[in-house]
Formats: structure tokens, C-alpha cells, sequence
């Protein structure tokens, strides 16, 4: 708004005009005063005091002008001035009290006042239009928000409907997969129990006597039902992963035992292939930590298997070492196999992938293998890598977090077996050496070593060893050779001698047994097996079978054992392989005749299926631990199941079982538990040994000694020769003391018993029958105290016993 100042009746001109009003009022005043003065012109003589009195006079009258004056001033002012002001902070009031700016100042003229009620007029119709317009705008404002409001409430109408569509898909996705995890294992049973009964049936049958076609036919059946379980097991752990089951386990394990156990079992496929298969352990790697053992070997006998299968020639190590200690552990496996061409090194990680669809035909798999792999390292806090070039091989290595765990002081029987024992080591390899002398040494072993085959020769001619153990290749030579050597000096004779060897077929070399000599497979180095194949030979036994009184005290009873099953074909299995091991074995097919039968005799052992019809075996182990509260006995119980699920184990355990088995299962993971539980008390048949265990449990040829051991010993085949003479002269006489003893016993006579039962025990033990031998001594015993009494089973055991001894001298090894 312009604001024009007024021109000539401005409010200036007007008080102008005010004042001179005033100046003519006051002139008035004055000129009615000079008037009154000269109107009464007094005579001279009341001069004084007619001056006071016109002086007075004057003065008032001048007074009254002055007041009229400024009354009539002041009324002026707040008729022009105040008035209009006042007029205008009441409508300024009044608008802001009621934000009415419709509300105007009336004023005419053109003064400065006009003007300023003019400018607030102005200004309140601006403020008014403004207002106006604000509300309208809020009014479109509003309209354009409920349309928005109106638009996102359809969005997230249609978004709620998704996502409880979404939320329906997951839910029923969740089920099927509940479903999909809940059938496979329940189909995982069903296919292991029968798969337990054609492997179980199948290790049994091949302990028999077979024609070599039979047994190659036989052999084929098993491999294609073990290969048909691996399958079966990598879609179940594959289907676990996938449903985010899979737990792993956090137990203590021997990281080197595991690292050696899965080259172990990869040793076969190498050796067949002529592959070098070999083990570095970092030095000062440490032994024990917590973890998932199973998971871990699956996974590096997963690669150590792929490396082999893809390798035609060369080398094979599987390597360990720390990547950040404690508790981060490299392993990694590397071949000089075909490789892998760079656009399916990415590919092969998934499942059901194959690095090249032609090799499925050339080479089998699932494709799973990896995936699976790659997973569990992931879940073992891990990552699964892969060097490769075509042609050159490939290297895949992964991390894994593992917790320390402490040490477990090395069996004390490790230290004392061979303590003391000179031992003369050949070998140009480094690795060997260190690895060898690290073992050996912590066994208390006195070694030396030597790196070629002079030198070996000239240290075994000039100081006495126990032991020679050659690398079977030497520079220059070969073991065999330099064993020959050894053996063509006298001071050689008497040595043992051991032979590292690489390949399975050198293990089978004829010329090893010329030279009297045993063999070791050098992938097994950094294993248990080491130490019990010095113990074995130099001819000793080890503490472990010491203290069950196999050597030299009276020979194991024969172990009875509870079996708990329904199957029919499981009870087949379980019970050949148990009586195979040597084991008096008791069937009962539920958990409450398990019960009743545990309470009724005594047993050394039970095997408890888990699912059974009337008790499964949780509740029956859960009911026989209640029933021996209290009391001193304690059965040790091993569960079996066809389950692999997680809490398993843990069910079991926590059940009161003792140890877990998964079906199927071998003869020697039988024997194993058992072992575990009942200290050595099953002979666990070597490995490689394959046919029927039954000859080597009848006789052990740890046990033959004395002048028999030294015949055995003798180089090349003397020693068998003369000891085929001692057999036929044992089993020639012995009928006639066994019909000594049954005359004894049919005639009370104790001291006839005695003397036959001695005689018998005696050269029994000698062949190494220690079983029998332990009978004869109980017949002996009786016989001792003059009784026969109670002889008749006795002689009966003796008997049976004699029987299988006489089969297994006649078809077995000692002839
Ligand atoms: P499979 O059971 O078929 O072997 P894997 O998942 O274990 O399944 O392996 C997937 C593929 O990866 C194999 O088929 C092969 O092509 C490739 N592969 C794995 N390991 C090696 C290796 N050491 N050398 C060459 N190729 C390999």
C-alpha cells in the first residue's frame, strides 16, 4: 500500500489554525482589559489603589482568557487527535481478540490519521484475502491428503493381502519341509534297517568259505550296498542341511587320530591306484580340541576321496595346520589329478553338480558330495576353497573353528611296551624321519637313524637292535633287498625288521616273508597302528591285553552278551557277528523281556535296539538303570539304532546307555565298543584280514611261546616247517588225554583229572589256544582241590573248544 502524505489540510495546517484561534482570543482578552482600564479613569488621589484594583482586574481577566483558552485547546486536541487514536486501538483490540479482519476504521478527511486508518484498513483487507486464501488452500490440502490417505490405504490393504499370502506360502513351505525332513527320516529307517540287514548278511557270508567266483559276487553286493547307503546317507545330511537340522556336536576329539583314521580309509582306493597318499601334520599342531569328529572326517574323506577318484598318477596329502591360533584349523587337500576348468570350479560347489557331464559316466557320484561339504564348513564356522588348474590338480582347503581342549596324558601302555627297545631307522625321506622320531621317541624308544642302505647295514652288523624299520625306498636300493642283506649276516638274524611301504602290492611282496620281515603302510604313519605293530613285531603284547590276563594268566571267558531285537534279520546279523567275536550270545526280542532277563542272569554287556514294539529300548535302559540303583552292578548297555537324527546320541545317553551304535554296523565297530567298555575284551581281527575271524580267535599267535616262538621266528621257512611237526604231534595226542580226562571224570578220579587237565592246558597254551587252555585250567583247578565234581560241563566246553582249535591248526595260518 502507498502511503501519500496530505497536502494543505494537513494536521499541522489545522493546529496552526488552532493556535491562532487561541492568539486571537488572547488579543480579545487583552484589548476588553485596556477598555475596562480607560472606562474607569479614576481620579488621581485614589491613584494607588485604583492601580491594584486595575491591575487585579486585569490579571484575572487575563487568567480567564487563558483557561477558556486551554479549555477550549485541550477539547480541540482530543477532538482531532486522541479521539481517532483511541477509536483505532479499540479496533486493533478487537481484531486481535477475535482475528475478525473484517473489522475497518472509519475516518474522513485527508490527514495524516486518515491515512493511517487508511494504511490499517488496507492492511486487514490484505490480511483478510490472505486468510481466505490459506483456507482455501488448506481445504485442497486436505482434499489431496484424503486422496493419498485413501490411495496408500489400498496399498497397504493389497500389501497385508500379500504378505498373509506370503506368510500362508512360508507356513505351508515350513510344513512341507517338516514333512519332507520327517519323511526322510522315516525313510532313512526304513531303507537302513533292511540295508543293515544286506550288509550285516553280506560281511558274515564273506567270512565263510566261498569259491573265489562266490566271494568276488558276494564282495560286489556289498560294495554296491555300501555305495547305495553312502548315497542314501549324503540326501538325508543334504535334505538336514537344507531344513536348517543339521546340529553339530561339540564333544572332545584327537584331531591327528581323525586327520589319520580318514587317510586310512582312503589308503585302499590309493594304494590300488598306485597313488602316493600322504599326512603332514603341522608341528606343534595341538591333539585334542571340541568339536563335531564325525562331520569333520566326513568332510575330509569326502575330499581325500574326490582327490583320489580324479587322480590317475601321483600324489595325494592331506595337509593340517593352524591358520590363527587357538583355534582355527587349515585343512588342505591337494592332488595332481585332471583338475578343474575354471567355469565350473563355481559350479561344482552345487548340488547335484558335476564338474563335467561326461565324467558321470566315467567316474559315478551324486553331485552332492561338495554341497554338502561346503555347507557343514560353513556351519563349523568355515569356508570351503578351491585352487585348480586343468590337467595340474587341485587344492581344497577349509577353515574350521575348533575349540581347544585339554590334553589327554597319552596312555601311560604307549611309554612302557616299548621302553628301551634299539630300534635302527632307514630312511631318506625327511618327512618320515621327523614324523617317525617324534612317535617313537614319546614312546620311549632308543632309535637311531640312518639315511641310505650301507650305512643301516653297517650299524645293524656292529651294535644289537630289536627292530630294523626301512623305508622300502631307499636310495640305491630298495627295503627288501637291504633286508636280505641284513639277514645273509649272523648279527642280522635275530633282528626284527619292518618294512614302510607305499603301495599295497609291495605289502604282498613274497620276497617279505624270505626275509622274515612284516610291513607298514606309510600313509598309516602318525596312527595308533604303528605302536601296535612294533609291539607285534618284536614278538611282545601290550599292556592292554596284560591287563585282561591274555598273556600268560588264565585266558578271557568267553563274553555273554544280551542282544535286544525285533527283526528277525537283525537278530541273524547281530547274533553271527557277535558269536564271530567269540561272544555267548542271548536274544530277546523287546524291552521288557530285556528287562526281565537283565534282572534274571548276569550279563558283560547288552545291545539295546532302540525301537522296539512293547518297550522300546530308551524306556528298557531307563528301567534296568532304575533297577540297579542301590546295588553294586552296573551292565554296560550300547544302544543300536537305524535313526541318524540329531539327539539321538544324546536320547541314549541321557536314556543311561553307555555307548551308541548306528546301523549298520561292522563286526569291528562292534568289537570296538566293546573293547571300549569292557577293556580289550575282544580280539579285534586286523584289518585287511577279511576272512573268517574264528582261526584267530581260537588261536593267537601272540600267545605261542617259548620254544615254539622260537621256531616260528626262525628265518625263511624252516621255522614253519618244524612247527606244521609240532602241530600234527599235538593234535595226534590230544584225543587220548581227552578220553584220560573223561575216564577221570566218570571215575571221581581228581588226581588223574589234574595231571591230564595240565598237560592238556599246557600244550594248548603253547600253540597259542587260549581259550581251551583256560577251561583245561579250571579243570586242573578242580582236579587240584580233589573234586571231579561239576567236571562233566567242563569237559564239555573242552571239547567244543578242541574242536575249533583242531579246525583252525588245520585250515589255518600256523600250517
Ligand atoms: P561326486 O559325488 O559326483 O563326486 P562332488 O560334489 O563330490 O560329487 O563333486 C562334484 C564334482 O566336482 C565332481 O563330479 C568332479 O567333477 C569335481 N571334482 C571334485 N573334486 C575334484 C578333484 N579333486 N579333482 C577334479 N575334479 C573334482
Amino acid at each position: 500500500m502507498k502511503l501519500s502524505w496530505p497536502g494543505k489540510s494537513s494536521l499541522k495546517s489545522r493546529l496552526v489554525k488552532l493556535l491562532l484561534g487561541c492568539d486571537t482570543l488572547l488579543l480579545l482578552c487583552l484589548t476588553l482589559s485596556f477598555v475596562c482600564y480607560h472606562s474607569l479613569a479614576l481620579p488621581p488621589a485614589a491613584g494607588q489603589s485604583r492601580l491594584l484594583l486595575f491591575t487585579s482586574l486585569q490579571l484575572t481577566l487575563s487568567l480567564l482568557g487563558v483557561m477558556g483558552l486551554a479549555a477550549l485547546l485541550s477539547q480541540r486536541i482530543d477532538w482531532t487527535i486522541s479521539e481517532p487514536i483511541r477509536d483505532l486501538s479499540r479496533k486493533m483490540e478487537i481484531v486481535s481478540r477475535s482475528q475478525d479482519y473484517r473489522v475497518r476504521v472509519e475516518r474522513t478527511g485527508e490527514d495524516e490519521l486518515a491515512v493511517l486508518f487508511a494504511c490499517f484498513n488496507n492492511m486487514l483487507a490484505e490480511i483478510s484475502v490472505r486468510d481466505e486464501r490459506l483456507a482455501l488452500h488448506s481445504e485442497e490440502l486436505e482434499l489431496e491428503v484424503a486422496e493419498r490417505t485413501l490411495e496408500l490405504s489400498e496399498v497397504n490393504r493389497q500389501l497385508e493381502a500379500s504378505l498373509e499370502s506370503v506368510r500362508e506360502a512360508m507356513q505351508s513351505a515350513q510344513s512341507a519341509n517338516r514333512a519332507k525332513s520327517d519323511f526322510l527320516a522315516q525313510m532313512s529307517h526304513e531303507i537302513r534297517t533292511p540295508m543293515y540287514g544286506v550288509l550285516g548278511m553280506t560281511e558274515l557270508l564273506l567270512g565263510t568259505d566261498l569259491t573265489k567266483e562266490q566271494a568276488r559276487y558276494v564282495d560286489t553286493v556289498r560294495r554296491s550296498g555300501e555305495a547305495l547307503l553312502s548315497i542314501i546317507n549324503n540326501i538325508l545330511d543334504f535334505s538336514k542341511i537344507e531344513a536348517g537340522h543339521m546340529e553339530l556336536e561339540q564333544i572332545p576329539f584327537d584331531l591327528h587320530q581323525l586327520a589319520s583314521d580318514a587317510i586310512a580309509i582312503c589308503a585302499e582306493d590309493a594304494a590300488r591306484k598306485g597313488l602316493e597318499l600322504t599326512l603332514e601334520l603341522e608341528p606343534g599342531l595341538p591333539r585334542m580340541f571340541l568339536g563335531d569328529p564325525g562331520r569333520l572326517r566326513q568332510v575330509v574323506v569326502n575330499l581325500l576321496g574326490n582327490a583320489v577318484k580324479f587322480t590317475m598318477k601321483g600324489s595325494v596329502r592331506l595337509s593340517l595346520t593352524v591358520a590363527a591360533p587357538p583355534a582355527l584349523v587349515r585343512f588342505s587337500v591337494e592332488d595332481t589329478g585332471i583338475g578343474i576348468a575354471p567355469d565350473a570350479q563355481q559350479r561344482i560347489f552345487n548340488q547335484f553338480t558335476q564338474g563335467d557331464e561326461s565324467m558321470t559316466r566315467k567316474y559315478g557320484g551324486t553331485g552332492l558330495g561338495l554341497a554338502i561339504a561346503r555347507q557343514l564348513t560353513e556351519l563349523m564356522g568355515g569356508a570351503l576353497e578351491l585352487e585348480s588348474e586343468p590337467g595340474r590338480g587341485s587344492r581344497f582347503s577349509f577353515t574350521a573353528v575348533l575349540q581347544p581342549h585339554e590334553e589327554l596324558p597319552r596312555p601311560e601302555r604307549c611309554c612302557t611296551a616299548l621302553r628301551g627297545k634299539r630300534v635302527l631307522l632307514a630312511t631318506d625321506d625327511e618327512r618320515t624321519r621327523g614324523g617317525i622320531e617324534g612317535e617313537l621317541s614319546s614312546w620311549g624308544v632308543d632309535l637311531e637313524c640312518v639315511g641310505d642302505a650301507p650305512e643301516a647295514f653297517c650299524r645293524i652288523v656292529t651294535a644289537p637292535f630289536d627292530l630294523a624299520l626301512l623305508d622300502h625306498h631307499l636310495a640305491g636300493t630298495d627295503g627288501i633287498e637291504l633286508a636280505a642283506t641284513i639277514r645273509t649276516a649272523p648279527a642280522g638274524r635275530s633282528v626284527r625288521i619292518m618294512l614302510l611301504t607305499e603301495r599295497e602290492e609291495e605289502s604282498g611282496d613274497p620276497r617279505l616273508t624270505e626275509t622274515d620281515a612284516t610291513s607298514f603302510p606309510r600313509c598309516q604313519l602318525g596312527q595308533e597302528g604303528l605302536y601296535h605293530a612294533l609291539v607285534a613285531a618284536l614278538g611282545m603284547d601290550d599292556e592292554e591285553r596284560l591287563a585282561t590276563g591274555c598273556c600268560g594268566g588264565p585266558p578271557p571267558r568267553p563274553r555273554q552278551v544280551l542282544l535286544v531285537e525285533d527283526n528277525v534279520v537283525n537278530q541273524e546279523v547281530g547274533r553271527g557277528m557277535l558269536e564271530s567275536l567269540g561272544c555267548r550270545v542271548k536274544v530277546v526280542e523287546d524291552g521288557a523281556a530285556a528287562v526281565s532277563e537283565v534282572q534274571r542272569s548276569s550279563y558283560d554287556i547288552v545291545f539295546m535296539d532302540c525301537q522296539m514294539p512293547v518297550l522300546d529300548g530308551l524306556e528298557a535302559t531307563r528301567r534296568i538303570r532304575a533297577w540297579e540303583q542301590g546295588s553294586d552292578n552296573r551292565v554296560p548297555i550300547i544302544a543300536l539304532t537305524a535313526y541318524a537324527m540329531p539327539g539321538d546320541r544324546v536320547a541314549c545317553l541321557e536314556a543311561g546307555a553307555d555307548d551308541y551304535l548306528s546301523k549298520p554296523f561292522t563286526c569291528d565297530e562292534i568289537a570296538k565298543a566293546m573293547d571300549r567298555q569292557l577293556q580289550g575284551a575282544v580280539t579285534v581281527l586286523a584289518e585287511g584280514e577279511g576272512g573268517s575271524p574264528k582261526p584267530l580267535e581260537v588261536i593267537s599267535h601272540d600267545k605261542m611261546s617259548g620254544a615254539l616262538e622260537m621256531i616260528r621266528t626262525l628265518p625263511g621257512n624252516r621255522g614253519v616247517e618244524i612247527l606244521r611237526k609240532v602241530v600234527e604231534l599235538y593234535l595226534s595226542s590230544t584225543p587220548a588225554l581227552l578220553q584220560t580226562m573223561r575216564e577221570a571224570e566218570s571215575g571221581g578220579d581228581a588226581e588223574k583229572l589234574k595231571a591230564a587237565a595240565h598237560s592238556f592246558k599246557s600244550s594248548s597254551a603253547n600253540l597259542g589256544a587260549l581259550r581251551l587252555a583256560g577251561v583245561c585250567m579250571e579243570l586242573e583247578s578242580l582236579g587240584r582241590a580233589g573234586s571231579t565234581e561239576g567236571a562233566l560241563p567242563l569237559l564239555h566246553q573242552v571239547e567244543e573248544e578242541y574242536r575249533l582249535v583242531r579246525d583252525a591248526l588245520r585250515g589255518g595260518p600256523l600250517c
